[in-house]
């Protein structure tokens, strides 16, 4: 198994950790050839969704990818990763790979709040570290778009097919159940 971490922008760092530690095969990919490299997963971390997307943009990965995602290839999104997925993003006119039918919000727990941990129960994990920075959250969701997480009844982790999505940041806690999950997920995959 090799996965991708996203390297453009944000805490793609924190990821690599998370794998290492999990001693799975992972690279970063910071352009286009990196990216055509064989990988059987991808991990798009938290940042800047705006300046993420634009780079992805500019290095011409963000029409290959989506395609990729369309197909079924395995992506986990957090925070800025997240974003990036959604179909609507309710307080911004930009929008990303449009491939999980969710509706998003950015910065939705304003300045006060822009950042704290809590802890939370994971759909079929149990409790989990979760920590926030400037997060979304997830407003509405389709059907198809299974609820993994809650906070204060606001969804915070969802899936749907091979995409997985956090508001959080599970790569800056060191509970690794989370990176697991996505790994089962990529092992579903490569196995079909
Ligand atoms: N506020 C960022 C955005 O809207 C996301 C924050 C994060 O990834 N930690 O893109």
């Amino acid at each position: 198994m090799r996965i991708g971490i996203l390297a453009l922008q944000g805490a793609f760092i924190e990821h690599q950790q998370m794998l290492e530690e999990l001693r799975v095969t992972q690279f970063l990919i910071r352009n286009l050839e990196d990216f055509l490299q064989p990988m059987d997963g991808i991990i798009l971390p938290g940042g800047e969704s705006t300046a993420m997307l634009k780079m992805l943009y500019d290095l011409e990965i963000f029409e290959p990818l989506k395609s990729r995602i369309l197909s079924g290839f395995p992506v986990f999104g957090t925070c800025a990763g997240l974003i990036l997925l959604a179909k609507n993003v309710s307080n911004d006119s930009r929008r990303g790979f449009q491939t999980m039918d969710i509706t998003i919000k950015r910065n939705a727990y304003g300045r006060q709040l822009s950042s704290f941990k809590t802890i939370g129960n994971f759909e079929s994990i149990g409790h989990v570290p979760m920590t926030f920075i400037r997060a979304p959250l997830v407003e509405s969701n389709q059907v198809d778009v299974q609820v993994l997480a809650q906070v204060d009844g606001g969804i915070v982790a969802v899936r749907q097919g091979n995409q997985l999505g956090t508001t959080f940041h599970p790569e800056l806690d060191d509970d690794l159940r989370i990176h697991q999950y996505f790994l089962e997920i990529v092992s579903n995959y490569i196995n079909k």
